[in-house]
């Protein structure tokens, strides 16, 4: 996919994102999806300012898609979760924690992700069913019988982590 192409679907994601918040729908869970929110909000009231000051004339979501356009909204749309680290400001970012990054490397290290503990990671509606699936795939590998320890130790600790995704993202 070429350059263009990736960002035309991030921009179309974005907005279907957009488009769901503003029918008050929810876009997800945690501190991330409150971001988006708000970076959303924010974007509506400028709108209604510039519709206010006949600066826009349009009535349709034109105006609001634009300004999403031009705005810098940080997003990296994920199979598992939504990553709203700022590459400019990576505070909270659980992958980086004792992180050896690479010379050059920006933004997050994905293949590091922790959903369940950061403050950038979004649960959206659409990562639900793989995080119920995943935790009925590890239930039925713990009744596995004759279980070594160790492995049965690595499974709890993976079952703990998508416990906690799935409550955080459980209203
Ligand atoms: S831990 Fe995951 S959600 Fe958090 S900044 Fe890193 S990649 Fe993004």
């Amino acid at each position: 996919m070429t350059t263009q192409a990736i960002h035309d679907r991030r921009l179309t994601r974005l907005t279907d994102l957009f488009d769901a918040d503003s029918r008050g729908e929810n876009i997800g869970y945690g501190p991330g999806a409150g971001r988006l929110r708000e970076a959303f909000a924010d974007i509506r009231h400028q709108a209604g300012q510039l519709r206010a000051t006949h600066q826009a004339r349009h009535g349709d979501t034109r105006v609001e898609h634009d300004l999403l356009r031009r705005t810098r909204v940080s997003i990296r749309f994920g199979t598992l979760n939504h990553c709203t680290m700022n590459d400019d400001d990576p505070t909270g970012a659980k992958c980086l924690e004792d992180a050896v990054v690479p010379a050059g490397h920006q933004g997050p290290l994905i293949d590091r992700c922790r959903p369940s503990r950061c403050a950038n990671s979004v649960i959206a509606p659409e990562h639900l069913p793989i995080w119920r699936t995943e935790h009925t795939s590890l239930d039925q590998l713990l009744d596995q019988p004759g279980l070594p320890s160790g492995r049965r130790a690595h499974i709890d600790a993976q079952l703990a982590e998508v416990d906690l995704v799935i409550r955080k993202a459980t209203p």
